[in-house]
Formats: structure tokens, sequence, C-alpha cells
């Protein structure tokens, strides 16, 4: 650059800075329409029962509760699976995973060809297109290649393991990756995950930015930290107090994120859900109550989890929405509230809740729900709901806002609407395709 270049650049940058401020339209323009963060929050193998607002008693979980507070609580919130890999399949891909064979799990710690359909787009994916950054903290379950890890299924950043259970402490179990690089960890692991989420925020606070946090809490091996031990010396049951510390580590590290956000001034521009993945298993010390049966069922115990969703300022507060609504949901409202297009090429099975929940829609958003885990089978139209899971013989009808404990089987008093039932979740069954991998469709403790 010659003097005279330099000069004029020189000016022209001054002349820049000057114009900058007097700029207004286009500045407060680019405030208004600053795209919403977007935050997953996914307990693991969580009780119905187990937090603040469905009444529980001796596990304190203020800052899960403070999402249904200052947001919606929803009463008849599913997942599309009573198994870990299956559900975030349908979470990461706004679909039915029966659509891609992603019926059972993978394996604890799946290896090999086999993961998450590479047929399929994540929210992660459709999230950067729009300009966002992608991280994740936490459980991943949908492949442990190189081709099906989250650095390779959109996330720019990834801290966590890569099957579907891991020990607490340090130094045991699979490797804890940052990226795709293995890495020493020195903190019980869901304190390690609250710190990388909290560091995540930090660093992207002035972007548009998407985290999935992933807990794996309160999944087994049940390991709690004696600061959380101690917290429930109350407790005399040994599994349920040390469920409830691994509970209570949970809330406090998803309290460090909403008070990071606070902190940030980002309440109001940031979009968080939160659900359990599936229901409670037996195995761990968690509840279900009211509802019947246990993870790995289809049972209302199995499918129907604490489901929960925050966006200050733009979503009413501290109300409880009554309809059905599913975890695939989550991709759709996701999108929406980012600005962006849903094509119908996509072939999504959720919806995008954001209207039901503005008033702007008055009808139910699905007209029935579908599950198919080997041979057990549910669908939810309305109040009703087909059932044939663990235990079960052959199909039972129950009428759940009668009775959410699913106890009294009505099929032989109302055998047109068991027909009603059966013949929609035939034609849902139409579109979906075999398992995958095998899979027993039944509980088993480790997974
Ligand atoms: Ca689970």
């Amino acid at each position: 650059m010659n003097r005279l270049s330099q000069f004029l650049w020189c000016a022209v940058s001054f002349l820049c800075a000057l114009a900058g401020p007097l700029v207004v339209p286009e500045g407060a323009q680019a405030q208004t329409s600053r795209k919403p963060n977007i935050i997953v929050i996914v307990g693991d193998d969580m009780g119905y029962a187990d937090v603040g607002v469905h009444g529980c008693k001796d596990i304190p979980t203020p800052h899960i509760d403070s999402i249904a507070k200052k947001g919606i609580r929803f009463t008849s919130g599913y997942v599309s699976g009573p198994y870990c890999s299956p559900t975030r399949a349908g979470l990461m891909t706004g679909r039915y995973q029966n659509r891609f064979g992603h019926e059972f799990n993978p394996g604890p710690q799946p290896k090999g060809d086999v993961g998450l359909s590479l047929t399929e787009t994540t929210l992660a994916a459709r999230l950067r297109a729009l300009g966002y950054v992608t991280g994740m903290v936490g459980k991943w379950h949908l492949g442990g290649d190189a081709k099906y890890v989250p650095t390779a299924r959109g996330f720019q950043s990834y801290f966590g393991f890569l099957g579907g259970a891991h020990p607490y402490f340090p130094g045991k179990g699979a490797p804890i990756f940052r990226g795709t690089k293995a890495v020493d960890e020195s903190e019980y692991l869901t304190d390690a995950f609250r710190r990388e989420a909290v560091r995540f925020i930090e660093d992207h606070k002035k972007e548009p930015f998407f985290l999935y946090l992933a807990f794996n809490a309160v999944h087994t091996p049940m390991q709690a930290s004696d600061k959380y031990l101690k917290r429930f010396a109350n407790i005399k049951d040994e599994k349920r107090q040390k469920y409830a510390a691994m509970m209570s580590a949970m809330d406090d590290a998803i309290g460090a994120v909403l008070a990071k956000l606070r902190e940030a001034g980002l309440e109001e521009d940031t979009l968080i859900f939160f659900i359990s993945d599936n229901g409670g298993p037996a195995i761990n010390g968690s509840r279900n109550t009211p509802l019947r049966g246990v993870k790995a069922t289809t049972w209302e115990g199995g499918i129907r989890v604490p489901w929960m969703m925050q966006w200050k300022g733009r979503l009413p507060a501290g109300k409880t929405y009554d309809e059905p609504v599913i975890q695939l949901d989550i991709l759709p409202t996701s999108i929406s509230a980012a600005g962006g297009e849903i094509s119908p090429n996509w072939k999504l099975d959720g919806v995008n809740l954001l209207p039901f929940l503005e008033g702007k829609k008055t009808e139910a958003p699905h007209s029935a729900l579908f599950w198919r885990f080997g041979a057990q089978t549910a669908v939810r139209k309305g109040d009703w709901n087909l059932v044939q899971a663990n235990g079960s013989k052959g199909k039972l009808l129950f009428n759940l806002r009668d009775d959410i404990g699913q106890t009294k089987d009505l099929s032989a008093a109302h055998p047109e609407r068991v027909r009603e039932l059966q013949a929609a979740w035939d034609e849902w069954n139409k579109s979906n395709v075999p398992p995958g991998w095998k899979g027993k469709g039944k509980a088993k403790a480790e997974d």
C-alpha cells in the first residue's frame, strides 16, 4: 500500500466509523431479528414423578421446575420410544425412528456400521444451515464410528461419550471425547457436562447458538458424589438416595446453564426444551407414579415424560398445555423459531408447536401419536390409548383422561374405538421399515 492509498483507506475507515452509529434502522432491525438460541436439555431414565412440578416431595428440582414456571409444562408430553437411542434418533430427525430402522438400541457401545442412518439430517445440521453455531455436550448413543459421531452429524463442537452409559467418576469406562479426540476428565461427569455447557454459552453468547445438552444422569451406573449424597442424608433407601443425589447434581447443572443465560442477558433470546429420553426403569430408584409401566415398555410409564419449554417474553409463562406433544416436535419448532422453512421433502412427523402455544391454532397438534417397539405397540388418539405392552394380553384400550394409570381396560366395551385406533396405527405403520438391527423390544436394564 503506498502513502496515498494508505491515506484514502484511513479516511474511508474514519468516515465509515462515523457513519456506523447513524445507520439506526439497520442496527435496530438487527437487534429485533436476532435468531433465538436453542437449548435442548435431555435427562436420561428419569421417573415421571421425580420433578417438583409433577409433585415430587423428596427430591427438590428447582431449576428444572423453573423452566415450567417461566414457560409451559406439557401434561401429555411423549417421546417416540421407550429406550435411549431410538428416542434420540427421533429427537435429532423430527421423524419416527421406525421410518429409518432405528427401532432398538444399537448396543451400549455401538461400533461398526450401526448408528443414526446417514439418510437422515439432524437438527444440528439443519440449524447450522441457518447460520447457527452448533454444539453438543453429553451422551450421544447414535453411533461410534467416525461417520456417525456428533461432529460428523452437524455439531461443530462436542464434549461427551458416544455410548449408552458411562461411569460418573473419572478414569473408568469408554473415552470422553472433545471433538474426536479422547481427553482426560477429572470431574464427576455431570459436573463436567455442567462446566462444558456453561463454557459453550460463554464462548458463543454473541451469535445464535444451538446447544444439545444430553445428560446421562440419572441412568445407571448409580454413582453419586459425596456433596450430593449429603444433601439427601434423610433418605434411608440407598438406591433412592443415590438417585436423588444424581438428580440434584443434574438439576444444579441445569441451574448453572440458566444462570449463565441470565448473566449473558440471553434469557429472552433463548428457546429452551427439557425432556427425559424415556420413562424411569425399575432399577435406578426412579418413580413413574401415577403412570403404569417403566422404561422399555410402551405403557405410559415408558413413553410419557417430563416435558417443558421456555422462551421468556415470547411464550406464556407458568401455563400447562394438555394436548399430546412428542419430542419429534422439537426439530420443527426449533427450525421455525430460527426463521427457517420446513420442506415437505423432509417428511417430518413432528410439528411446529409455536402457533399452538401462542393461541394462533386451537386444534390438537397431532391427530394421533404412535409407537412400535418390537411386539410392543401403542397409539394415542385424543384421550384414547390402545396398547400392547410387556405383560398385556392382546390390545388393551384406555381412556387416559379418566384413567391416566391405565387400570381399566375398555376394549370390550368400545370395540369400535379399538378398530378405529388399530386402523390408524396400521396406516401409520405402512410408512415404517423393519428394524435395522436386532433388539428384544423388552426391558434390559443395562441399555
Ligand atoms: Ca434413557
